[in-house]
């Protein structure tokens, strides 16, 4: 383990070739981000985007802007540029609804795909609204589908011949270990299922391909590290092969063949253009678009490279400035194996990071015991990570954070 000077990572800082990203956010003085993969920062270009959408395009241009302006095409337009982000073939991606409810189509889809099948299997320790979303709908089905929450290492031993589907979170929210994609799908095809992955913590983040992997469905968050402001719209991908066969549970308008036919009787659109329900939030696509088109100037080889570099340095700072301070890290060693987050364990991981916010060093708590540091190589520092050990530091050794008033805190953690 190397052993670093603050005037040794100024120096990685100025050679660093994202570097001239940071400027391309707006980043409020006093504080170090460390929460991206919750909400990402705001890019400098999206208030006049924005302002622009909302005083041209809907104050002047009123409802001839669906045409004129391209809102109604928007959606399509974003999943294109996305499908380039995710390895993904054009007209396979679309921008629609959130997260969760993506998760509810398509693994309604996948599941009329494996009709004799009822298991859907998933990780215990999944992102809840995965698991929610997949109880509710079969719940609803009402036909005995039921879900099994397997610890990660058994996942691919459990799956046979009634297993229907296999959702996945690509990158855990909690320790920020990320699944081997191919090899599980592999996996899953192996035995007969489809897999549906949810890439919150993934898209922007880590390389992805999905053609490559051969996914069958996935779907991702747009306000993580998409930075597409908070509630942006999320997208879910189908791959070409199913296109063709998608039984979403639940039809639309905008996903008829011929919305301005006003038709009485539902005819699904061809490909992912089933999958938009009602109208798009247009405003937030218009914020997303601006995040993504960022997305898409970074090489993402040196987006890795620098985040698995941060990320070293933060657990490296941490064992040596913070040992005997009761951090467990809770993230794997392994860079192949992690993420773009870090996390640790500690007793009162609650108001430790409250303590942390209070000095500007942001990141969150997730219930019961994890500080969580989200790097984002785009906007983040090398002393930054230097300085948020520091106030770490200083936080844990001093018992700062057994001052009540970090002890209780907002709905939001
Ligand atoms: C953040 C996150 C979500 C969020 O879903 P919403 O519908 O946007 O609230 C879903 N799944 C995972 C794994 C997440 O990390």
């Amino acid at each position: 383990m190397r052993s670093w000077t603050r005037a040794e990572l100024e120096g990685l800082d100025r050679e660093d070739p994202l570097a001239g990203f940071r400027s391309r956010f707006h980043l409020p003085a006093g504080v170090v981000y460390l929460d991206g993969n919750s909400l990402g920062a705001l890019p400098v270009d999206t208030p006049a985007r924005v302002a622009r959408a909302v005083q041209a395009e809907w104050g002047e241009g009123l409802i001839r802007s669906w045409n004129d302006a391209g809102w109604i095409d928007q959606p399509a337009r974003v999943g294109d540029k996305l499908a380039r982000l995710l390895g993904a073939a054009p007209g396979s991606v679309m921008v629609a609804d959130s997260t969760s409810i993506n998760l509810f189509k398509l693994l309604g889809a996948a599941l009329a795909l494996r009709p004799g099948r009822r298991r859907i299997v998933s990780e215990a320790g999944n992102f809840p609204t995965d698991l929610y979303v997949a109880q509710g709908l079969a719940a609803l089905l009402g036909q005995g589908h039921r879900v099994d929450a397997v610890a990660s290492e058994a996942l691919a031993d459990t799956l046979d011949d009634q297993t229907a589907v296999l959702l996945l979170t690509h990158v855990n929210y909690r320790s920020g270990r990320m699944h081997d994609m191919a090899a599980l799908t592999r996996a899953a095809h192996a035995a007969g299922a489809l897999v549906l992955w949810d890439l919150a913590h993934s898209a922007g983040a880590v390389p992805l391909n999905l053609a490559r992997d051969g996914v069958d469905f996935a779907v991702g968050c747009g306000y993580k590290f998409l930075n597409g402001g908070p509630g942006a719209p999320a997208f879910l991908y189908v791959a070409p092969v199913w296109q063709d066969h998608l039984q979403l549970p639940l039809a639309g308008w905008m996903g008829h063949a011929d919305p301005f036919a006003f038709q009485a009787d539902y005819r699904p659109a061809s490909g992912v253009q089933a999958a938009q329900i009602g109208t798009p939030a247009v405003l937030s696509l218009t914020a997303l678009e601006v995040g993504v088109d960022l997305a898409l100037e970074v090489d993402p080889r040196a987006l890795r490279a620098k985040s698995l570099r941060l990320s070293e340095l933060l657990i490296d700072l941490v064992a040596q400035r913070c040992a005997g301070l009761e951090l467990v890290l809770a993230s794997p060693v392994a860079g192949e194996q992690r993420g773009s987050q870090v996390s640790f364990l500690h007793p009162a991981a609650y108001p430790v990071m409250q303590a942390l916010i209070a000095q500007g060093v942001i990141g969150d708590y997730r219930a019961p015991d994890i500080l969580r540091f989200g790097i984002t190589p785009l906007y983040l520092r090398h002393v930054d990570i230097w300085d948020a050990v520091e106030v770490l530091e200083a936080v844990l050794r001093s018992g700062s954070f057994r001052d009540p008033r970090h002890a209780r805190g907002g709905k939001v953690t």
